[in-house]
């Protein structure tokens, strides 16, 4: 039986052969047709699947292909180097180059073509040595060369691999070459930002948002005290002292909210040690604009600080003594004056100047005056409060500030303590200084609100100390002011007059009653004023003495002298001697002597100082007994003369005087006006002139303007005369005239 037919009659469950009856024919049939169908299926289904597994096969081989290809390319598109392969030759077989540009040629040139013919004959040589070597060792050859390619001059890296297979029965090599030019040029850039990280002196840091330290450069060890691998390894925070926890998280919330922080901050070192840094951060962000890191920079500022703390303290001290200058006075009376404002407290400011500084300075050198200066600096501040500001103006001006004040006898209470610092004797150097000092005292508010007008009251007060005799203190008074201002300008103009030539040196005769003619003159000083027209000394000799000024003007009145004494000398002229005036400054300066005799030595007059007297009041030589003593026995010994100026007036005895080497007494002008009037006054003048004769001095009188005191003077014996009567003080010019008409003199 046909095998359908088996099959059919199984499917249809007819396994036993039997003619099928009438009423089942139907159903017979119905199954038949099924049963064809189901074969028809089947074998479509068996034809489908034979022809639909081989183009499947097909399209999936396809499929499978392309993807290799295409993931071929993408591999090589992604891989950024060129591709070549080579023969033993040197013919390009094969090239693949994403970026044609790192080609020296277009990829149809090389196909075909050799290395020779397409490269330079040094590169062309250095591949071919290259690729025998490769092929000879078996190993991978590696190159690092320049060369112009499309693009321009590039540098590579190239591999060359033996391929391990022949193509026309020549040997093959891989070419591999990568384009490094930015690479290079990053490393150079890299290597060269580290130089420049591990050589700054900054400490820098990069912090991850988070605080943890993700780079520190060496010379944070430097600035912070921690290593490099303490900051990067334990904890967290640049700032690791315990003490700058709190400060570390406040610099990176600051920069965390406004991206930057830069600001001067103490640190701790790790040794515990404060550090002042100037702290820079600044936040970076990340592609989604959300803070990735902080990249900060500490720069060790100490050195800076100490030298602008250095930098203020000069500019607010005097470098003497220590103590706050002029301007840091004035700011912290400025401040106390505002505090006790509102708190309605007073106080005062006492300004200093001490007595007869200025000659000391002068006489014994400014490293004495210096010591000294200092000693007063020390004592005062030990006599003052803490709270009170003790301060140096320069010069020998102390100011001091007292605050808290509760009534004004507080103040001089103050005062007088201070005063008493000057009881003691100052030493210095081996030399022992007894001196004094005049205050002015203003009160604030009482007085004034500003700094600058309390101490100009102070300072016009001090003046008013000077003018009562120095060594005391006085409380401000309008009045003062006036004086002060008047003797500030007083000592200015004395200097222009200095520095101008102003001053003029007059002379006046003297007169012998025995020789009868003129016996020499008195050198006295007029100032030519451009505005007043001529002042005479008694206007400014005072001044220019509590300035120290009269020392400077007698070395310039000596001088004059010296040099009329050459030139009238060489001239011929008869005038005798030439007396000149000293002044208590000058005979103080213990170099006096030593500055005369140079001058004289200078001017030549030395030969004639027999010719030059110098005259010095009565009352100096008492008060300076040693100073002058000595000054003047060196004079002597010079060869000058010397004379005692307004006898009668000091009350020394002469007894006392005889001590100095003198040679003349000068009567002073208030014995000879009276004269004729006063007997009192004559009887004076006729024991001085016996006293003096006894002690072999000569005598002459001053201020002789009538003729009954000259009647009076030579029936007393009176050696010589001076005054009106004999002639005013002359200019120079003047002198030879005088001299000329002594014969007209009949006295
Ligand atoms: P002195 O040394 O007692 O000088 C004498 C003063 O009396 C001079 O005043 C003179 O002009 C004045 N005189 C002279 N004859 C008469 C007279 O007959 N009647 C009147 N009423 N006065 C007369 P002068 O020049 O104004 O000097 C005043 C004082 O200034 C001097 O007094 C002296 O102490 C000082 N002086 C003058 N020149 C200098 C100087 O170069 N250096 C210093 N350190 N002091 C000087
Ligand atoms: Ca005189
Ligand atoms: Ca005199």
């Amino acid at each position: 039986m046909h095998y359908l037919v088996e099959k059919l009659l199984s499917d249809s469950n007819l396994t036993d052969l039997r003619s099928p009856d009438l009423q089942d024919w139907q159903g017979f049939l119905c199954a038949m047709d099924k049963v064809y169908q189901q074969i028809d299926q089947d074998r479509d289904l068996q034809q489908r699947n034979f022809s639909r597994t081989s183009e499947e096969m097909q399209s999936s081989y396809e499929n499978l292909k392309n993807s290799f290809e295409n993931r071929q390319s993408a591999i090589l598109k992604a891989f950024p180097d060129l591709m070549f392969l080579i023969n033993e030759e040197g013919s390009y077989l094969q090239v693949l180059a994403e970026n044609k540009q790192d080609l020296c040629l277009p990829v149809q040139q090389l196909l075909g073509n050799t290395l020779n013919e397409t490269l330079p004959a040094d590169k062309a040589l250095y591949f071919m040595n290259s690729i025998a070597k490769a092929l000879q060792t078996n190993e991978l050859q590696v190159l690092e060369y320049e060369l112009t390619v499309q693009s321009g001059k590039e540098n590579f890296e190239g591999r060359v691999i033996p391929a391990g297979y022949t193509v026309d029965g020549k040997k093959t090599v891989l070419y591999l070459a990568r384009n490094i030019t930015t690479r290079q040029k990053t490393d150079r850039q890299q290597k060269l930002l580290n130089s420049v990280m591990a050589s700054a002196t900054e400490g820098i840091v990069i912090v991850r948002a988070d605080k943890k330290v993700l780079y520190v450069n060496s010379a944070i060890e430097k600035v912070t005290g921690y290593s490099e691998h303490e900051l990067l390894n334990e904890g967290e925070g640049f700032l690791r002292h315990e003490l700058d926890r709190a400060l570390c998280d406040e610099v990176c919330t600051e920069a965390y909210q406004s991206d930057h922080f830069k600001r001067q901050i103490v640190i701790h070192s790790k040794t515990g040690e404060k550090t002042d840094i100037l702290l820079s951060m600044d936040a970076l962000r990340g592609e989604h604009n959300e803070i990735e890191y902080f990249v900060g920079m500490l720069t060790d500022i100490t050195e800076i600080t100490l030298s602008q703390q250095r930098l203020q303290h000069l500019a607010t001290h005097d470098v003497l003594t220590g103590l706050p200058n002029r301007l840091m006075f004035q700011e912290r009376v400025s401040q106390v004056i505002s505090r006790s404002i509102r708190n309605k407290q007073k106080g005062a400011v006492m300004f200093l100047d001490l007595d007869r500084f200025k000659t000391i300075n002068d006489s014994l050198g400014h490293s004495i005056g210096d010591k000294l200066l200092i000693e007063v600096a020390r004592r005062l501040q030990a006599v003052c409060r803490a709270e009170d500001t003790v301060a140096r103006f320069g010069g020998d001006e102390f100011v001091i500030l007292v605050e808290d004040i509760e009534q004004v006898a507080t103040v001089y209470q103050v005062a007088k303590k201070i005063l008493h610092i000057f009881d003691k004797q100052f030493h210095v150097q081996g030399y022992e200084f007894k001196i004094t000092t005049s205050m002015g005292i203003s009160l604030f508010p009482s007085h004034g609100k500003h700094a600058e007008e309390l101490i100009k009251q102070a300072d016009a007060a001090m003046y008013e100390a000077k003018n009562l005799g120095r060594n005391c203190y006085q409380l401000f008074a309008d009045e003062y002011l006036e004086s002060a201002i008047a003797g500030l300008t007083l000592e200015n103009e004395i200097q222009n007059a200095l520095s101008d030539n102003q001053f003029k040196l007059y002379f006046q005769p003297q007169y012998d009653l025995s020789e009868k003619k003129v016996s020499g003159f008195e050198a006295l000083i007029r100032w030519h004023h451009p505005q007043h027209g001529i002042i005479a000394p008694a206007s400014f000799i005072q001044v220019a003495e509590s300035t120290g000024q009269i020392v400077e003007i007698g070395l310039w009145v000596f001088s004059e002298v010296c040099k009329k004494i050459v030139e009238w000398n060489d001239r011929n002229l008869a005038f005798g001697q030439l007396s000149f005036n000293l002044s208590q400054r000058q005979l103080m300066d213990v170099n006096l002597a030593a500055k005369l005799i140079s001058i004289m030595n200078k001017t030549g007059a030395i030969e004639n100082a027999h010719k030059i007297e110098c005259e010095i009041t009565e009352s100096l030589i008492i008060k300076q007994m040693d100073v002058a003593l000595n000054t003047l026995s060196k004079l002597k010994e010079a060869g000058l003369k010397l004379a005692i100026d307004d006898f009668g007036t000091g009350h020394s005895s002469l007894v006392n005087l005889k001590r100095f080497p003198l040679d003349r007494l000068k009567i002073d002008i208030e014995f000879v006006r009276d004269i004729g009037k006063d007997q009192n006054d004559e009887a004076i003048i006729k024991a001085t002139i016996a006293l003096a004769e006894g002690f072999g001095l000569e005598v002459v009188a001053e201020g002789v303007e009538k003729t009954i005191q000259l009647e009076f003077l030579k029936s007393v014996g009176c050696h010589q005369v001076q005054g009106y009567l004999i002639g005013k003080p002359v200019e120079s010019e003047q002198v030879e005239n005088l001299l000329y008409k002594n014969a007209c003199f009949n006295l």
